[in-house]
């Protein structure tokens, strides 16, 4: 569970990115923050994975202030997808993966033994994909190992910004369903960013939605449908 509560975010500049954003995203659910570009969503990303520090408020994971988790629990415990994925080109898909679990020093069997779990999870069969390289798979294909690797070193918790916005539509659809299903497998705590409302209300358990750094509304898709 992550929660944020009162947190402001003036940058150098002077600039109010965020002002008094309270929001919790539950263990279990997908959260999606929505809203226009340049309405905090990215802020708030790199608030909650402690690449930038708020102005003022707290930003607890499961009751714990982030300030009080070291540098490396912390990357433990999130996983990152971006927009444009992110693949080492001259890594196999194998090793892509494994980033983080080789950081870890985790042995090679268990790692390997991973990779070939979660490319299983995403209906990828190990045997075709794990000497593949990214340049050799389709950008739905690279998107899911995108998110398998953000998953590898299962973190608590998943940070998805904008993860499918550069594919076409049908993968698209595809993946937030592969979403959805994983996420009832693996139970984390995942928010996702994106700027589209049909992904929002297809995707997600709480939307909130965000406008000139404040959350407007937060709530089940049907309550934010009703309140427009
Ligand atoms: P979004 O992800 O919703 O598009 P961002 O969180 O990236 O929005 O940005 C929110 C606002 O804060 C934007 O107006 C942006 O220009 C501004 N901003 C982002 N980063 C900085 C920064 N380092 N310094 C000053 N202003 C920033
Ligand atoms: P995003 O795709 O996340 O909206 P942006 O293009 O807004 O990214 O920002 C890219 C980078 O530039 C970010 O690290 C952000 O913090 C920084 N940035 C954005 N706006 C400003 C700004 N007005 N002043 C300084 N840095 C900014």
């Amino acid at each position: 569970m992550i929660q944020m509560s009162g947190v402001h975010k003036v940058y150098d500049d002077g600039f109010k990115a965020l002002t008094n954003v309270n929001l919790l995203a539950k263990k279990g659910e997908i959260t999606v923050l929505i809203g226009p570009s340049g309405c905090g969503k990215s802020t708030t990303m790199k608030l909650i994975n402690r690449l930038i520090e708020p102005t003022d408020g707290s930003i607890q994971i499961e009751g714990k202030s982030i300030r009080e988790l070291n540098p490396v629990d912390l990357r433990r415990k999130i996983g990152y997808v971006i927009q444009n994925i992110g693949l080492f080109p001259h890594m196999t898909i194998a090793k892509n993966v494994a980033v983080v679990p080789t950081l870890l020093k985790w042995e090679k069997p268990r790692i390997e033994a991973r990779v070939d779990e979660l490319l299983s999870l995403v209906n990828m069969s190990p045997d075709v994909f794990r000497d593949r390289y990214p340049s050799e798979l389709s950008g739905g294909q690279q998107q899911r190992i995108g998110v398998i690797r953000a998953m590898a070193a299962d973190p608590d918790i998943i940070l998805m910004d904008e993860p499918f916005s550069a594919l076409d539509p049908i993968s698209r659809e595809q993946l937030q369903d592969e979403l959805i299903r994983l996420q009832q497998e693996v139970k984390k705590t995942i928010i996702f960013v994106t700027h589209d409302m049909d992904e929002a209300i297809r995707i997600a358990d709480t939307i909130v939605l965000m406008k000139e750094g404040q959350v407007v509304q937060q709530g089940k898709p049907e309550q934010i449908l009703r309140h427009p």
